[in-house]
């Protein structure tokens, strides 16, 4: 186990910046995951912690120990990639010993290795089989096998469930879960799914244009993103994002025009300069709520059942653009209808142009 730092790590490929220069201290034994856009620096960042890239700028510590002009295999760290990258000419056992055998361990110390790791990964029965004769999830277990033999202190992973199937990424969700209790190594994993960030982590860092937006607990940055790109990353289906102009201040915090002439509250401190200001709403599909009279209003133009909640796409037909509002399993919604909802102030976020959000009111 240990500690990963990173100090004004960045960089550049030729003249394009993939990281600002950035800092990260990650506490041994955590969980972080990273989410962001296609392109934000999330591979970039992780490359650099393994050693894969060489920075632009800063500094990589893990364990306290700078490690920046280190190997890849001098730095205590694995690296699962979505690709599992496995040998397809040797067996699954040799596999798993592969790096065992780099490292010139002896014999009887690599037969145990590969035993426990089989044992903990439920590959047993598999050891003397190639990866073509392997499911998408059996090679993917067979790589973090492979990753894990030699006790990393540090494991990172790439997007390790991308290419399974949506059954198979829930079981092996559950199984990093297990994995990172047992083997109480620090994980950091990248990813595009939100259940898998929400989930998993200790703590999200959510990455925008080759930056670390925030950081934080995942219910922290549901219930208050720093950032638009923030509010965007987490949360699925996506937050509602409406023009709207800051009307007056109160006690009980901003009062915005949407953009039919509606108002609504939100419970933000908007300094005395603001009003009048354009702004952005922010409304989650699951904090609108029924309501014949409230401002956000609009004809059914999709709706979809998922089971246990259903989602209504409401269409221009009033004056807002697109939005979406989840409504309970049982609610019958027929295409074109109107339907009228209302946010409670706590539940409704307000962010400035630069996209930096209002302070939230304490209760
Ligand atoms: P995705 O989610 O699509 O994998 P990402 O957030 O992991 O994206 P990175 O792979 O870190 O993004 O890429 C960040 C930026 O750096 C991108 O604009 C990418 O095109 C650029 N980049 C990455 N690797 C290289 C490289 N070897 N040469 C040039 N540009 C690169």
């Amino acid at each position: 186990m240990s500690s990963v730092a990173v100090e004004g790590l960045a960089k550049s490929f030729g003249a394009a910046t993939a990281l600002h220069p950035t800092d990260l201290a990650i506490e041994d034994g955590e969980f972080v995951v990273i989410v962001g856009p296609s392109g934000c620096g999330k591979s970039t960042l992780l490359r650099l912690i393994a050693g894969l890239e060489t920075p632009s700028a800063g500094r990589v510590l893990i364990g306290g120990r700078d490690v920046t002009a280190l190997e890849p295999a001098a730095r205590g760290i694995a690296m699962v990639f979505q690709s599992y990258a496995l040998y397809p000419h040797l067996s699954v056992a040799e596999n798993i010993a592969f790096p065992l055998r780099m490292a010139k361990v002896d014999k009887e110390v690599i037969a145990a290795k590969v035993a426990a790791v089989a044992e903990l990964l439920e590959l047993g029965a598999l050891l003397d089989r190639r990866p073509r004769a392997l499911s998408g999830g059996q090679r993917q277990r067979v790589s973090i096998g492979r990753a894990i033999v030699r006790d990393p202190a540090v494991l990172l992973l790439d997007e390790p469930l991308s290419n399974l199937d949506a059954g198979l990424r829930v079981r092996m969700r559950h199984e990093f879960a297990r994995l990172h209790q047992r083997l109480g190594a620090t994980m950091i994993y990248v990813t595009h799914d939100q259940i898998e960030a929400m989930t998993l982590a200790n703590r999200i860092v959510v990455m925008a244009h080759g930056r670390v937006e925030q950081v934080g607990a995942p219910l922290d940055l549901y219930a208050a993103p720093a950032t638009i790109r923030v509010a965007e990353a987490i949360g699925s289906p996506a937050m509602n994002l409406l023009p709207v102009r800051i009307a007056r201040a109160d006690a009980a915090g901003a009062v915005v025009t949407l953009p039919g002439g509606a108002e609504t509250h939100v419970a933000v401190h908007v300094p005395p300069t603001a009003v009048g200001a354009a702004a952005t709403l922010g409304v989650r599909p699951e904090h609108l709520h029924p309501d014949p009279g409230g401002p956000f209003g609009g004809r059914v133009e999709l709706f979809e059942r998922l089971g246990p909640l259903s989602f209504a796409h409401l269409g221009e037909a009033g004056t807002l653009g697109s939005i979406v509002a989840q409504l309970p399993s049982d609610r019958q919604v027929t295409l074109g209808e109107a339907l009228c909802f209302s946010v409670a102030a706590v539940n409704a976020h307000l962010f400035a142009e630069d996209g930096a959000a209002y302070p939230r009111l304490t209760p």
